[in-house]
């Protein structure tokens, strides 16, 4: 029989993957620019390699290249299939049934789906648009187990300030991870923080900046190395496959061309936020993060952007936001127009 705690949670909501039809898609948060020349290039060099063969499952490699991205000591660096992995694998590995998990919200919906599937008791704090009251949080995580933070937030946007994210793992006996998908289009990481704390688990993403979510790559940094074996031994041995280990080692060298393309889409966010703030119909939220919130009244935009083949991700009803909610990903400026001109036709 299947746990009933399992027939009780919803299944992850991944937007939808439109086939055959053209569709703009400002849904799921991806890079719209291509992989660096070099990624693809190194990608059909080893195809005919390494397809029949296994990586190595200690990715060498990989960790010695993220090491020296980051400035972190490559025994600090674990490893998972995307975020979504080392989420699963770090509430696989830390809890217990009915350890207390808190989770500001409106965020990310698999802190609280995986926590769940280890019959953690979660408490959740909300919070309009993700503005963590600091003192009311310090005193809620109190015997948490594990505390999740997102920064930038999904699908707020908005980020932590580092004192805060201090204060808050400062005053957590047990361990706060802190999701850092989105932290390379805002100005600010609390990696460092992660010197002097070891109850800090910070988690990283090449499906972002480095617009490799197909390859599936995911990593986290934390001091404690009891925490990084853990998660070492419980994921899957080659949780990341043999072509996504070697585009990921390509993609950090071709780190300038990354940024290059990270300024574009910052520029362009703010410029859509400009934009959007025009229409006297919705309100747009500022945001660190390659995509913008928009808050409308029963205008049904979802619905009437997919009508003109733009896809948007409709994110009513997640807890802690209350209204009508889209977000949108900052595509590539012609995206961003087609958006912006469906949006005059739509509001006028
Ligand atoms: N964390 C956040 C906050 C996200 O928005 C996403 C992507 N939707 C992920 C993690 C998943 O990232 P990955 O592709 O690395 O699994």
């Amino acid at each position: 029989m299947v746990r009933p705690v399992i027939e009780l949670i919803n299944r992850y909501d991944a937007g939808k993957f439109p086939k055959g039809e053209s569709y703009i898609i400002l849904s799921s948060n991806e890079n719209p620019y291509p992989p660096a020349e070099d990624v693809l290039k190194a990608i059909e060099r080893s195809i005919k390699k390494v397809t029949n063969r296994y990586p190595d499952p200690e990715y060498p490699e990989l960790k010695r290249a993220i090491a020296e991205y980051l400035e972190v000591d490559v025994n600090e660096i674990f490893l998972g299939n995307g975020i979504s992995d080392c989420i699963y694998n770090i509430c696989n590995a830390l809890l217990d049934t009915l350890d207390k998990v808190t989770i500001p919200m409106p965020s990310y919906t698999m802190y609280a789906m995986y926590s769940i599937v280890r019959d953690a008791s979660i408490n959740y704090r909300i919070y309009p648009y993700y503005k963590i009251d600091i003192e009311d949080f310090i005193e809620s995580v109190r015997n948490s187990k594990l505390v999740f933070l997102c920064s930038p937030n999904n699908p707020t946007g908005n980020a932590i300030p580092i004192k805060r994210i201090k204060e808050i793992v400062e005053s957590v006996r047990g361990y706060v991870a802190l999701d850092e998908a989105y932290v390379e289009f805002s100005d600010a990481s609390a990696i460092k923080l992660t010197d002097t704390y070891e109850n800090l688990i910070v988690m990283r993403t090449f499906s972002k900046f480095f617009g490799l979510a197909g390859l599936r790559i995911g990593y986290g940094i934390c001091k404690d190395e009891r925490v990084v074996s853990a998660l070492e031994k419980i994921r899957l041995p080659f949780c990341i496959n043999y072509i996504g280990a070697i585009a990921g080692v390509e993609a950090i060298k071709c780190l300038d061309y990354y940024k290059k393309i990270r300024d574009i889409i910052v520029k362009e966010r703010e410029r859509v936020y400009r934009e959007l703030s025009k229409f006297e119909e919705i309100e747009v939220f500022p945001s660190k993060a390659n995509f913008l919130l928009v808050k409308s009244e029963n205008l049904r935009l979802a619905e009437k952007l997919e009508k003109r083949k733009i896809l948007v991700r409709d994110v009513t009803g997640l807890m802690g936001l209350s209204g009508e909610h889209v977000r949108i990903t900052i595509g590539k400026p012609e995206e961003n127009n087609a958006l912006l001109n469906a949006l005059e036709e739509i509001l006028s």
